[in-house]
């Protein structure tokens, strides 16, 4: 089965030349044609908008590129929101769905008229005393059971997000007291769902707890959040949701419990971030070293401290060997990198042509929750970020770390301007 890199052999090669290994490259073509594909996939609904979720790559000039494409994004953080605010978005372009808020995260938020999302009951006070109720909020919402999910955010029960479905109507009389005027209901119950059920699912339990908390408490929600979850195939042989059947489908539940309630003014929103990039990036390796003991390794110049997902959940990322996609699969490796854990390990027991150091290694799929869940252990410097533009030239979006910054949170002791010193002559 096979799994095409975006990139062709020949044109890494040009970039190579320029640019060392290792660095994130995104494809601009690829990111622009799913902004598209799903803001035509939900165009149905008047009020929608898609807000991509900055976690998963926080790059401004990719944040730009969706804005242009009449996306929004939605923040969790104190920096993200920085980014937002920096990259144009303003008001109601932001979300900013968090948890666990520090109070001045909150009053930024308020500051950007940002549309704060709440995790949970005690952040209405919590938000009154910091920063006072915005006319506009949303709740988030956790139903303690929902029988479409995956390994990484399964059982919604056990899960630290949100309110129980008591909490709302109690959360939204509340709400109401306070100021607000207008509601939204928001959940996120899976996370890398390939099943095209999910959305749908989730929609239809948010639709019909819309239509139960309006009978309950008089209030109707304005717009219903759909948040992230959508998945992607990271294994070959995996097939690609059709996100116009997601849309089509969401529509259907839409007109099956909104519409007879009166209630099709609702505006959905999505904040999805893996289905919008994740395809369309890749981290670019080298071959560097060639290890045979119990079992035979590749050692690359990038490590877990470029992208983390192998380690932290035993990802799957299918790989490729530059200019080898056509050679049989013949040799099994543990494709590794440099930190002092076992578990730096892109790809364990994994079949692929053989490799010689300098091979080009393209690790697939990094362009969602790739570069953004880096860190410095080991002092391992994180990798580049490179945009393959439309027109085929490559606009490097992030300088590769370099050992200034891993020393520029240290006190300024004795020992600091001799690290100065050692990292500016490197
Ligand atoms: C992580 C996250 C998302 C994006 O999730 P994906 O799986 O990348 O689609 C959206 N909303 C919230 C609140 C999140 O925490």
């Amino acid at each position: 089965m096979t799994k095409p890199p975006f990139v062709s052999h020949e044109k890494l090669l040009e970039i190579v030349r320029s640019h060392p290994t290792p660095f994130h490259l995104y494809d601009e073509a690829g990111i622009r044609a799913t902004a598209r594909a799903v803001n035509r996939a939900f165009g149905w609904n008047a009020g929608y908008r898609e807000y991509f979720a900055v976690k998963a790559n926080p790059n401004p000039v990719l944040l730009s590129m969706l804005k242009e494409e009449g996306c929004g994004v939605d923040c969790s953080s104190l920096t993200e929101l920085m980014l937002a605010e920096a990259a144009g978005f303003r008001g109601g372009e932001i979300m900013f769905s968090s948890n666990m808020t520090p109070a001045g995260e909150f009053v930024y938020a308020r500051g950007l008229g940002a549309t704060i999302n709440l995790d949970d009951f005690t952040h209405i006070d919590f938000l009154e005393a910091c920063a006072g109720i915005p006319e506009t909020v949303c709740c988030r919402y956790n139903p303690g059971a929902f029988h479409i999910g995956n390994s990484i955010m399964d059982g919604p029960a056990e899960s630290k997000f949100g309110f129980t479905r008591r909490q709302l109507a109690e959360g939204f009389a509340r709400l109401r007291g306070k100021g607000a005027r207008a509601f939204g209901l928001h959940a996120f119950l899976a996370s890398n769902a390939l099943s095209e059920g999910y959305y749908p699912a989730l929609a239809r339990l948010l639709f019909e707890a819309a239509v139960e908390l309006r009978d309950e408490t008089g209030i109707a929600v304005s717009f219903i959040n759909l948040s992230g979850g959508i998945g992607i195939p990271y294994r070959p042989g995996e097939e690609a949701c059709d996100i116009e059947l997601i849309g089509e489908s969401v529509r259907e539940a839409f007109h099956d419990t909104l519409a007879p309630a009166g209630m099709q003014d609702i505006a959905l929103c999505s904040e999805l971030g893996r289905f919008m990039l994740g395809p369309h990036g890749c981290l670019v390796a080298s071959a560097v070293h060639r290890k045979d003991t119990y079992r035979h390794y590749i050692g690359l110049d990038a490590c877990a401290a470029d992208l983390l997902r192998p380690a932290m959940y035993g990802a799957y990322h299918h790989m490729t060997v530059s200019g080898k996609e056509g050679l049989p699969a013949d040799h099994v490796y543990d494709v590794v990198g440099s930190l002092c854990e076992n578990n730096d390990k892109f790809a364990a027991g994994r079949a692929l042509p053989e490799i010689e150091p300098g091979d080009l290694i393209v690790i697939h799929d990094t362009g969602a929750h790739g570069h953004s869940m880096g860190y410095n252990y080991n002092g391992r410097l994180r990798a580049a970020e490179l945009l393959l533009r439309e027109d085929g030239s490559v606009a490097r979006i992030r300088r590769a770390e370099r050992p200034q910054d891993y020393f520029a949170t240290l006190s300024e002791t004795e020992c600091y301007p001799r690290l100065l010193a050692l990292a500016q002559r490197r």
